[in-house]
């Protein structure tokens, strides 16, 4: 069983053409299939099963099925579900069970959606390539050598495989877009306070958001207007009134539209198949009534500089409450209370977020603080002016959504930095805050997806998800 869209899985659901038990069914199978690649840190088959049922009964009994009735979603293994491991893919929080829902995980439960596993990731969200989890990394679905990039990487793959519709990713830096062009899907960063932060797990509470991971712009867009609103749990989720995205994509219309497209995200140094299709792209949309506009932006390089200082330090701050007495691992080895925090700490992290974690202090620390943090902050405010300055002259924001294809599982390991640079052009959305989506443009010459990164203005994400619509080559094709 297969669906390219909801729209083709809720009319075979509303006219009884397919039980939500069998749908449920398919896609946990699919999962049993998959296991191999290491997609899913826990796939809930008895609870997902008696969902499906109960949803087929409260149709037959005649009910009104909510907006996402029997949608098949993964969830992110750093989002609270009540009752449910939440690891965020770390040693730390390996046998921890959330106690609670967080506000999106409600939200979905409340329209009809059946939430199927939790999806493996980078530990703490902290990762390019998915390779930083704790528990292995996970294979691309389009070349299993290859990383689904990351830190969403094991939601990207369950929507690429077809094992889950939609999925939802968290998005700090760029972990749901960056993902979603390497698996040839839709990514979605909306704008920061669009959705409530309750009950995802920290990384750095100023650019964190949930963001949502499909196969088209229009599931997004459904999903999207379940999700978004303010929250009394979250004090910095938004008031500005929820839009019917769906109807403000279907205005979207390529005549008059003004692409920005900034030289700097074309240098020399990007690969030249990602600048071809891009530009080809673009190209196309400009033959079908857009206009490319020349702009400039603030090099990018200030960004993965401004952006690693800054979620570093919060990083820092955010993950000191895991010290061994409040939540997950503690130490055996601790006769003391000094010994038991730091030998929970140094056990139960990995790598890439003690790198993080030494970073963020050092960047606050007494003697350095106006050289880095203070200083990375006045840039943040720099990017943020020249994005908005850029955006009363353009309706959207066009570039590559990555420099490079999807690489090797391995290959950029022993390099942080190199690593870091996979995200050189999703990071600028994330400090000005502003809505972006990666969007699948097509493949390059050894088949690998390629995707456009687009960023639009405070708010517009209707208008956005209508330009990634457009934009959209044919639906992709399962890859299994
Ligand atoms: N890859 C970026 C990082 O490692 C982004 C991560 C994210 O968006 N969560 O910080």
């Amino acid at each position: 069983m297969h669906f390219s869209s909801y729209q083709d899985l809720r009319s075979g659901l509303l006219t009884r053409k397919i039980t939500c038990e069998e749908v449920i069914q398919s896609y946990l199978e699919r999962i049993d299939r998959h296991c191999d690649d290491n997609i899913f840190l826990a796939v809930f088959h008895e609870t997902a099963l008696s969902r499906a049922r109960s949803l087929d009964r409260k149709l037959s009994e005649g009910a009104a099925p909510g907006r996402l009735f029997g949608m098949p979603m993964a969830i992110k293994d750093n989002i609270a579900m009540k009752g449910a491991r939440l690891t965020c893919a770390s040693r730390i929080l390996e046998n921890y069970e959330s106690v609670y829902d967080a506000t999106v995980i409600e939200r979905l439960m409340d329209e009809d959606a059946v939430l199927i596993g939790k999806t493996n990731m980078d530990e703490f969200a902290m990762g390019s390539s998915n390779e930083n989890s704790a528990f292995g990394p996970v294979a691309n679905p389009f070349d299993k050598t290859r990383v689904p990039g990351g830190s969403s990487g094991g939601s990207a793959a369950a929507v690429a495989a077809g094992l889950a519709l939609v999925a939802l990713g968290s998005d700090t830096g760029g972990s749901v877009r960056q993902p979603a062009g390497f698996c040839d899907i839709v990514g979605l960063k909306p704008t920061y306070g669009r959705i409530s932060r309750y009950g995802l797990v920290a990384f750095a509470s100023s650019f964190d958001q949930i963001g949502i991971l499909a196969r088209n712009s229009n599931d997004a867009a459904l999903v999207l207007s379940v999700m978004a609103g303010a929250d009394e749990r979250d004090a910095t989720s938004s008031h500005h009134p929820v839009s019917s995205y769906t109807e403000e994509m279907a205005g979207v219309s390529p005549q008059g539209l003004k692409i920005g497209v900034p030289k700097e995200f074309f240098h020399e140094s990007l690969n030249p198949d990602v600048a071809r299709l891009v530009k080809a792209k673009l190209e196309e949309l400009r033959q079908n009534g857009a206009e490319l506009v020349d702009i400039t932006l603030p090099a990018s390089d200030y960004a993965i500089a401004a952006y690693y200082i800054l979620v570093t330090a919060e990083a820092s701050s955010n993950l000191a409450r895991f010290d061994g007495a409040r939540y997950g691992y503690r130490s055996p080895d601790c006769d003391n209370l000094s010994a038991m925090y730091v030998n929970s700490r140094t056990e139960g992290f990995g790598k890439e977020v003690k790198r993080r974690i030494m970073l963020g202090t050092y960047v606050l620390s007494a003697g350095y603080y106006d050289t880095y943090y203070k200083k990375a902050q006045q840039v943040r405010r720099v990017f943020q002016d020249r994005y908005r300055e850029a955006l009363e002259m353009v309706d959207v924001i066009a570039g590559p959504t990555s420099p490079f294809p999807p690489f090797g599982i391995g290959d950029k390991m022993d390099d942080p930095l190199e690593m870091y640079l996979a995200d050189v052009f999703t990071v600028p959305a994330s400090i000005v805050g502003m809505p972006a989506i990666s969007v699948p443009v097509g493949y390059d010459s050894l088949n690998l997806p390629v995707g456009m990164h687009l960023i639009c203005n405070f708010f517009e994400e209707g208008k956005l998800l209508g330009i990634a619509g457009l934009m959209q080559h044919s639906i992709v094709s399962e890859k299994s």
